[in-house]
């Protein structure tokens, strides 16, 4: 087994990996940004790099400073965990051409999936259903009406290189798609330097359901079943649970051999999620594939009692999967609230700031995942999440019991956080009865003025 990995990350994140790491006896080298200096991932780390200031396009966004941080603390490989150099293909590369082994896909792999036009193309020529959507990029207004007269709306326009719920707007009528497709252009040349969009129809009331998968060197792969994150606000996750209710065996399977199907088309290695939206017809159809751990891949370790960043480093060293389909079942039900330095009664505005107190839920069936202790600091710099409750239930009922007694008594003390939005959605019919779909936020939230 590998010796040394340096954990290319912050957060909750990097101290998940380096606790799996640590079982299995690797040592663990932390990169940090000055803002960061004090940081729990830095003090469990055996060393730690400062890597630049505050600013991630400053640190943890520069290759060279985490490869040379590698090469300097003799680490053989690098996790990038979830977010800043987990999809990027040419870090990827990086590690390659400095013999440092990447725990992930390969490049080629990480740039098939990235662009989700490309990936919608790879996914139907694999025999997987995509959303139906315009057979390529999109240059004109005049072009998506075209496109959208023939699928109907409302539609979605998508940047191809999009990401996070960026450059993506829904158009309800023709005119309204002049306005949308324009502002998701200008806001994919933004954020990701390209304003390629194309268009998918905007499937109403439908759930996001995706597939965890795990594939070792030899090809051989399995599915963790799924998750259900269709709890959202502006197409962002805020509550994700496996299993989802709505599954029935054979459609679980069906899913997860679309998603391996799917894997299997670009070699694919290492852990990564296939995203589905489900509609209530029971179709689903591909929405894009994640090439890197999840935020919520927590909830599918709790119903498979499997360590999925574990398995992660041992397909990265070149070990075979250490079990197989037959041997993975479902027990319980898992939940996951994220639980984010944001105010839900001013509109989400970030709230970051000095922790004075952070009494976290315990328990039976209960995990927290944080990088947070009182005294210590969130900065603003970076993701607003700073922690993740989850909770195990025989079934999901208890899980929701569960997860109402952990959120009340969950105490975090000189910052706003999500959760006491998290308790309100809790009592809310439709998410004990599961019939919850992608505007749960919108429809039933609208008293804490979610936009
Ligand atoms: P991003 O990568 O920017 O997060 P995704 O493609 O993963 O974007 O989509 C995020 C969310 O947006 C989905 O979970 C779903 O709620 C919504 N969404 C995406 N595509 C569609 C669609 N065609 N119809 C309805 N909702 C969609």
């Amino acid at each position: 087994m590998f010796k040394k990995i340096l954990v290319a990350n912050r957060g909750e994140v990097a101290l998940r990996v380096m606790r799996s790491a640590r079982e299995m006896g690797i040592k663990t080298v932390a990169v940090y940004s000055q803002a960061d200096v004090n940081s729990r991932h830095v003090s469990e780390a055996d060393e730690a790099v400062c890597i630049g200031p505050a600013p991630s396009n400053q640190s943890y966004l520069v290759i060279d400073n985490v490869i040379m941080a590698a090469l300097n603390t003799g680490a053989e490989a690098i996790h990038p965990g979830y977010g800043f150099l987990a999809e990027n293909a040419q870090f990827a590369q990086a590690c390659a051409d400095n013999d440092i082994v990447f725990i992930g896909p390969s490049p080629d792999a990480i740039d098939k999936m990235g662009n989700k036009g490309v990936a919608r193309e790879t996914a139907s020529a694999a025999g997987v259903p995509v959303v139906p959507g315009s057979p390529g990029a999109i240059a004109t207004v005049e072009e998506a009406r075209d496109f959208a007269d023939e699928v109907g709306y409302p539609v979605l326009v998508k940047a191809s290189a999009g990401g996070g719920g960026k450059g993506m707007r829904v158009a309800t009528d023709a005119d309204d798609l002049k306005k949308q497709f324009t502002a998701a252009k200008t806001e994919s040349l933004a954020a990701f330097g390209d304003d390629t969009v194309y268009l998918e129809k905007y499937l109403l009331r439908s759930r996001h359901i995706e597939i965890q998968i795990l594939v070792d060197r030899d090809g051989k792969g399995v599915y963790l079943y799924e998750r259900d994150c269709s709890v959202q606000r502006r197409h962002q996750k805020l509550i994700e649970e496996a299993p989802s209710v709505v599954l029935t065996p054979e459609r679980r399977r069906e899913m997860g051999e679309s998603a391996l199907q799917l894997a299997a088309a670009v070699d694919y290695e290492g852990a990564g999620t296939v995203e589905f939206l489900f509609d209530q017809d029971g179709s689903y159809y591909f929405m894009e594939m994640n090439t890197r751990i999840q935020v919520e891949h927590c909830v599918t370790e709790m119903i498979t009692d499997r360590d999925i960043v574990a398995e992660q480093i041992r397909i990265a060293y070149g070990l075979p999967l250490s079990f197989s389909q037959e041997d993975l079942a479902i027990r319980g039900h898992a939940i996951e609230f994220r639980i984010n330095a944001e105010d839900p009664r001013h509109d989400f505005r970030p709230s970051p700031g000095r922790i004075t107190r952070f009494a976290i839920p315990g328990g039976y069936g209960v995990r927290v995942d944080s990088y947070l202790e009182a005294g210590a600091d969130v900065p603003p710099f970076y993701d607003s999440l700073v922690a993740k409750l989850l909770v195990w239930g025989a079934d999901r009922d208890e899980a929701i019991a569960r997860a109402k007694r952990a959120l009340d008594e969950f105490r975090v003390e000189g910052i706003a956080t999500t959760i006491e939005f998290h308790r309100a959605c809790m009592d809310v019919e439709t998410f004990g009865t599961g019939e919850v779909y992608t505007d749960f936020v919108p429809t039933e939230m609208g008293d804490w003025n979610v936009k």
